[in-house]
């Protein structure tokens, strides 16, 4: 392949990224597909490749209802596809590599079909390191685009077309909404719902504030009639999503409008489940707990990250709240919902934590007695404070309390789910399972796995399954009937 100049739009700066300033935000409509890219995929088809987080997959839904406008159909075969897009996380260091090692993989098939459009997006495009080494190094990428450009991916594609330079259109903004675009949801029944965008936390080891931009939350109403429309399609579950969903509304300069208030007008819609995530400790109020009390569709599971049980680490995370703060938060929402299940995020390892600071993670854990957690030794990323913070935690040690970590919530989740053995739990049956295409699989309100035997058309269905064998990370079971579509969430 000739060597590629780059055609830079815009690249990205991380430190124009951190910036917050207080102009409104604007929201715009999706334009219509380009008049000269209507059809052009008539034929051809697209594949996206999707790293990190659930705000990721939904991005994907968002391109994948693009290309599909323009013609292209999907496949899960390279070696079919005219357009490749690889969707990128840049939360810590191993999703990087095997980004690279994905891109440096697809040399060979982009060497054999020049005209395959190969493009990267998602939060690393975001980053300025990132774009120059596949400047550098991968030349051949045909198209780099970041979090704020995805609706114009038809205008880009047409330039990586039609052109024979890198295109690079990465906008280092705080971020517009924009309303109306199209989706390829992956499957009939569940699906997730931005409700805001960004986030203004900063937690000093986290990228997502610079690679995702400012707060800001989509209005009510568009919020709400995206998911009557999904009620009405059929769908029985949706998930609000955000960075930081406590801080919804926030940013409206107009009228007063929170999560604990999107929550309640979500109750009244008849979506048998709702879910969200992710929460912040310190944005979680008690109005949210008391409409989230009120249950109906909102199910009694809330992911709670806390990432450290130690004040002075958190401190250091600039997390804005305590271990006290937390476990006041924590005691508050088990008086209000008793049978609520608490998840988490924790981060193990991080620069200049003590066995002492670590212990009290472990007595957190105890104490709150999480159903399941995410768990991750501290991992730098280049451009945030934490990475310029002197880390004298060796790996070796980290390793050991990850392992610790570990142990302890493996022997909680297990007590946790012994709990349900003998009793009848409503499962919303999503499918056969993984392993086995003998055994259907679904989740609890409270999204753990239940496996059991029952016959195929209870797929897309609620039952109740009896719980006989609970396991540390999955239930199984045996099919009791189906639920009455009455007393769904009852
Ligand atoms: S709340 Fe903290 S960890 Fe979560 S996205 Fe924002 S900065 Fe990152």
């Amino acid at each position: 392949m000739d060597e590629k100049m780059a055609r830079y739009f815009q690249p990205p700066d991380l430190k124009a990224a951190k910036k917050r300033g207080k102009e409104e935000i604007s929201v715009l409509q999706f334009d219509q597909i380009p008049q000269e890219m209507r059809g052009i995929g008539e034929g051809k088809r697209y594949m996206i490749k999707t790293y990190g987080c659930q705000m990721n997959v939904h991005d994907s839904e968002t391109m994948a209802g693009m290309l599909e406008l323009m013609g292209y159909t999907m496949t899960e075969s390279e070696e079919d596809a005219a357009v490749i897009l690889i969707n990128t996380c840049a939360i810590r260091e191993n999703a990087e590599d095997k980004v690279f090692g994905e891109i440096g993989r697809l040399k060979t098939l982009k060497t054999e079909k020049p005209e395959l459009i190969l493009g990267v997006c998602g939060c690393m495009s975001q980053e300025e390191s990132v774009v120059n080494r596949i400047l550098q190094k991968h030349q051949q990428v045909d198209l780099i685009f970041g979090t704020h450009n995805i609706h114009r991916l038809p205008h880009l594609l047409r330039e990586a077309l039609f052109s024979k330079e890198m295109v690079v259109e990465v906008w280092s903004k705080e971020g517009d909404i924009v309303e109306n675009l199209p989706k390829v949801r992956e499957d009939g029944l569940k699906a997730w719902v931005n409700i805001m965008y960004g986030c203004d936390k900063f937690c000093t080891y986290c990228i997502v504030p610079y690679t995702r931009g400012k707060e800001r939350s989509r209005r009510p109403v568009d919020v709400l009639a995206e998911i009557r429309e999904l009620a009405r399609k059929g769908y029985q579950e949706v998930t609000l999503l955000g960075q930081n969903v406590n801080a919804y509304g926030k940013d409206f300069t107009d009228h007063d409008y929170t999560f604990a208030d999107l929550m309640d007008d979500v109750r009244q819609i008849g979506i048998p489940r709702v879910r969200f995530t992710t929460s912040h400790p310190r944005d979680f109020d008690d109005h949210l707990i008391e409409v989230l009390a009120k249950r109906g569709n909102l199910v009694e599971h809330i992911h709670l990250p806390a990432q450290s049980g130690n004040s002075a680490i958190l401190k250091i995370m600039a997390r804005k709240y305590t271990r006290e703060h937390y476990l006041e938060l924590v005691r508050k929402i088990k008086k209000a919902i008793p049978d609520v299940v608490l998840t988490t995020d924790i981060i193990v390892g991080f620069p200049g934590e003590t066995e002492e600071q670590f212990e009290e993670t472990l007595s957190l854990m105890k104490e709150v007695e999480y159903d399941s957690a995410f768990t991750f030794i501290y991992s730098p990323r280049e451009g945030t404070p934490a990475a310029k913070m002197k880390d004298d935690v060796s790996m070796e040690v980290k390793k050991e309390r990850l392992h610790r970590l570990n142990q302890l919530q493996d022997e909680i989740s297990r007590k946790k789910n012994e709990a349900l053995r003998g009793r009848t739990v409503e499962v919303l049956v999503e499918g056969e399972s993984k392993k086995n295409p003998e055994i259907l699989s679904g989740r609890t309100r409270t999204n753990k796995l239940v496996n059991f035997r029952g016959p195929k058309h209870l797929i897309g269905q609620f039952v109740h399954v009896r719980i006989d064998e609970p396991l540390t990370w999955t239930l199984k079971g045996e099919w009791v009937d189906k639920v009455d579509s009455r007393q769904v969430g009852s």
